[in-house]
């Protein structure tokens, strides 16, 4: 089948990285899984091996669809012929595992949408691009520090392209969100519309972005950036500056 760019399509063929990435994520008898950006299903199967309860397949290709229809016949499986970056995933299952090779022009907002929907996510592991697995893991960014409030996040392994067939431009890694068991209860818009704002123009001192009140209170130098905060002085100042944005209204 011709395959298509514009959908991010590289198929992992390497039997040994499809191996670990299932290996990775311990499936057990109650698990229920899915799978995100599935394609011809070469993960797919592989996940199939486990005696996991349900697998839900969502991928945006219709003619991926088709193959998957075609090649996969197993009771436990669900196919829904959807954008992963919108679809609610607590429409699944409660507790559910998260796993794919994801398509790297939509990675990003792949997993923006899996945090959105953490109350139902225990666990996600995904193929992505090297330097995106790298940025999420360390910051400084909106998303990565988005991700970090609420999961740990496991560097496994970087896949070099040849594993891709036809072999992406970059090199990849294979990364693991585990949900922390004890996160902040915090309203997800206002934490990302805070987080975009405090994350643009990184260069910028934190006095032009945030009520300085609100930093000395926190005994944050106001000329300090916003790359030399730690997780928790982000949350705090998110948490005072809800106080103060109340306090207004
Ligand atoms: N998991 C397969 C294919 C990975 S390629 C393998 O490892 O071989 C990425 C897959 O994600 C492609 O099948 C592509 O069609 C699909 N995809 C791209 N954008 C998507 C989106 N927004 N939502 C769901 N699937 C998407």
């Amino acid at each position: 089948m011709v395959l298509k760019k514009w959908y991010g399509q590289h198929l992992l063929l390497s039997k040994g990285v499809i191996s670990k990435i299932a290996q990775e994520a311990y499936f057990t008898p109650e698990d229920i899984v899915v799978e995100i950006g599935p394609g011809t299903g070469n993960l797919t199967e592989e996940i199939l091996k486990y005696p996991i309860k349900q697998l839900h397949l969502i991928e945006i290709d219709k003619d991926m669809v088709e193959v998957l229809n075609k090649n996969i016949k197993d009771d436990r499986v669900f196919i829904y012929n959807q954008d992963a970056t919108k679809f609610n995933l607590c429409s699944i299952g409660k507790q559910i595992k998260v796993v794919g090779n994801l398509p790297y022009n939509v990675a990003s907002l792949i997993i923006e949408n899996v945090i959105f929907h953490k109350e139902c996510v225990i666990v996600a592991l995904f193929m992505v691009q090297k330097e995106v697995a790298q940025k999420i893991q360390k910051g400084p960014s909106w998303l990565s520090t988005f991700v970090r409030t609420f999961y740990s996040v496991d560097y496994i392994m970087s896949v070099p392209a040849k594993f891709f067939v036809p072999p992406p431009k970059v090199q990849s890694a294979l990364i693991k969100l585990s949900r922390l068991t004890q996160a902040p209860n915090f309203d997800l818009k206002a934490y990302k519309s805070f987080l975009t704002r405090i994350y643009a123009n990184k260069r910028k001192a934190l006095k032009n972005k945030v009520d300085i009140e609100i930093l000395k209170r926190l005994n944050i130098d106001p000329m300090q950036r916003v790359d030399q905060l730690s997780l928790d002085q982000v949350k705090d100042l998110f948490l005072e500056h809800g106080k103060t944005f109340k306090a207004e209204v």
